[in-house]
């Protein structure tokens, strides 16, 4: 376990934002040990690191292990089973070490069973990145993303409903009881009659101020799924400690982020993957648009949080079919860098050493310096030119997680399981359809995102 490894004549990114310097590294008892050009340490099992970036791990700040690339809510909700997606999710787990990801934050899931995949890999009884994770989100009954999919009371999926200001304090106490390291709120919902409007805020000042109260009481941080303005104001000023998406912020709602620093997690992949390759799934151009609106209107408010100091952090979305496991935990910092216009190395250090905060590990993961635990990944190219290197796994040499190699050897393959996915018929079968042979344009339908 406590190996001393040399990682030497690598070109190290330390994951601050500084540039590369050539080095090597030194690990001791699952820590790095030293960073310096020339190190002597005859003890040590040596790695040679010439051509290669060595680099924090990767930290996806919104991926959710146990929605196993599902294509709807409604198959997350009725398709599922407790034990099985857990185990489902453990495999998935290795998907993301494969895409040098060695820390995930998984704000939500199903039957809460995502404690249960983190506490294992803890105990290393499944192999995966460090964990952190939410419990079920919590709505009202107006509530969440999924419309009216979600009960008006009880568990739906992912989500529970609380009603009133008892039922939300013994929902977070429950939620901490039970090993949720942070709260999750879906702060905006889809009402079916104003879809027109995009998601609204469903919750009042004061029952966000309720909730983020008794979870820090708790010790516990509060994260928020905001979609327009007034949510990520009202989030900003009850407290929120993390905010996901925070599209459309007006100038009260980025003051309010920005006075208190809020990190923000866009969470735009899901988007960026509409757009460039919605054209190839058959996606109508109506909603392909819609999508890139979602990233071009956050364009100005994210750079200026950012330049204000507002740490930005990438979450890919993965669980979903837009954004399966493994592929796309890197694409978030390709979006900074294309459309927010981050230089490759400040993408990289939201995808690491602020990516840390999501792990509630900050100042101990993320960084490569002496002290910080040694999650590390060995890279053939230079990342700091092209962050999109790392969208290609076989470019991902090493992956380490407090100084323990992860295996990188191919997975089995999967086959179907019975039962688990939500059957579809297809296209709609149109006499039109038959006659052209080409798909009909999609009429424009609300996607569930969350
Ligand atoms: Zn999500």
């Amino acid at each position: 376990m406590d190996e001393t490894i040399l990682i030497a004549n690598g070109s190290v990114i330390d994951g601050t934002g500084a540039a590369p310097r050539k080095a090597s590294v030194l690990i001791r008892d699952g820590k790095v040990a030293e960073v310096a050009q020339t190190i002597d340490a005859p003890d040590a099992r040596v790695i040679d690191a010439t051509g290669q970036t060595v680099m924090p791990g990767l930290i996806d700040a919104h991926c959710h292990l146990a929605f196993d690339d599902a294509a709807s809510n409604a198959e997350i909700f009725h398709q599922r089973r407790n034990a099985l997606s857990a185990l489902v999710a453990s495999y998935n787990a290795r998907k993301l070490l494969r895409a040098g990801v060695t820390g995930v934050l998984d704000p939500d899931s199903t039957f809460e069973n995502m404690i249960d995949l983190r506490d294992a890999i803890d105990a290393n009884i499944v192999e995966g990145p460090r964990m952190a994770c939410g419990s079920y989100a919590l709505i009202n009954n107006l509530g969440g993303t999924a419309g009216t999919l979600i009960g008006d009371s009880g568990i739906t999926g992912y989500y529970k409903v609380v009603s009133g200001r008892d039922d939300i304090v013994a929902e977070i106490r429950r939620q901490i009881k039970h090993g949720a390291d942070w709260i999750k709120v879906h702060v905006t919902g889809v009402v079916p009659r104003m879809a027109h409007l995009g998601e609204v805020c469903v919750w009042t000042l004061d029952e966000l101020k309720l909730i983020c109260d008794t979870a820090h009481e708790l010790h516990t941080p509060v994260m928020g799924h905001c979609r327009g303005a007034e949510a990520t104001r009202r989030a900003a000023v009850a407290g929120f400690d993390l905010i996901f998406h925070a599209t459309a912020m007006d100038e009260t709602a980025l003051r309010e982020v920005i006075d208190r620093k809020i990190p923000i997690a866009p969470a735009l992949t899901f988007q960026a993957n509409m757009v460039d390759f919605g054209p190839k799934l058959g996606t109508s151009d109506t909603l392909i648009r819609l999508f890139e609106r979602e990233i071009t209107e956050s364009i100005d408010t994210i750079q200026i949080a950012h330049k204000a100091g507002v740490p930005i952090l990438c979450g890919s979305e993965s669980g979903f079919s837009l954004v399966p496991y493994g592929d796309w935990h890197y694409r978030e910092m390709e979006v900074f860098v294309k459309y927010f216009g981050f230089s490759p190395l400040e993408a990289i250090r939201s995808a690491t050493s602020q990516g840390a905060r999501a792990l509630r590990m900050e100042g101990r993961v993320g960084t490569i310096a002496p002290g910080f635990e040694a999650d590390i990944i060995c890279v053939t190219g230079a990342v700091e030119q092209d962050v999109t290197i790392l969208g290609n796994t076989d470019n991902i040499k090493r992956v380490m997680i407090g100084g323990v190699e992860k295996s990188l050897a191919p997975l089995p393959v999967r086959k179907p399981i019975s039962g688990w996915r939500l059957a579809s018929m297809g296209k709609k079968l149109t006499r039109d359809y038959m006659g052209t042979q080409t798909p009909p344009d999609e009429p424009f339908e609300a996607i569930e995102l969350h």
